[in-house]
């Protein structure tokens, strides 16, 4: 049974073809800090492509549901200057966004460890080039970020202790 984490926001986007990949765009003017869509699914323990991170392992899956459809936010694609970015599980816009407008966030933002690192091609003179996860981001990128996921910096700080206990055995 899904839980409901925040209410269904209204319809604002659509999933439609451009440049041969599918992607999401607003069918309506969206205003900063308006939610576009909710991250919404059954959650899964280990990531997968179609996966959102949303806490410490664990992950919503767009590749779950029984009854043959998919979530709109399957197809949102990734952007290293995003208009979005996700608060909980509520995609928030981060600036307006005119109608037809691709809507992106920043899969670095919420992902630990990607189950399918990509080259990038989002175009932003910042763009980081290979996404990966979090994990993978130098502190210069991770300070960059427009948002960062309140799971990502308790990763960090696991991460930071395991490796503390591994250079103290291996020394
Ligand atoms: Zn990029």
């Amino acid at each position: 049974m899904d839980q409901t984490i925040i209410p269904r926001p209204p319809v604002v986007v659509a999933v439609v073809a451009r440049h041969g990949q599918h992607c999401v765009v607003t069918t309506a003017p969206v205003k900063r800090g308006q939610v576009v869509l909710a991250i919404d699914g059954p959650t899964v323990s280990t990531p997968t492509r179609y996966t959102v991170q949303v806490g410490e392992g664990l992950h919503v899956d767009a590749e779950a549901r029984t009854d043959g459809g998919f979530p709109i936010w399957r197809f949102l694609n990734h952007a290293c200057e995003p208009n979005t970015r996700l608060i909980g599980r509520a995609l928030t816009a981060v600036r307006d966004l005119p109608v037809g407008q691709e809507v992106s966030f920043d899969y670095d933002s919420t992902e630990w460890d990607m189950a399918a690192p990509f080259d990038c091609g989002c175009g932003s003179p910042k763009c980081r080039g290979i996404v990966r996860g979090f994990r993978h981001l130098s502190d210069e990128q991770r300070a960059q970020l427009i948002a960062i996921a309140p799971h990502l910096q308790t990763e960090l700080a696991r991460a930071g202790r395991e490796l503390a206990g591994a250079r103290r055995r291996s020394s």
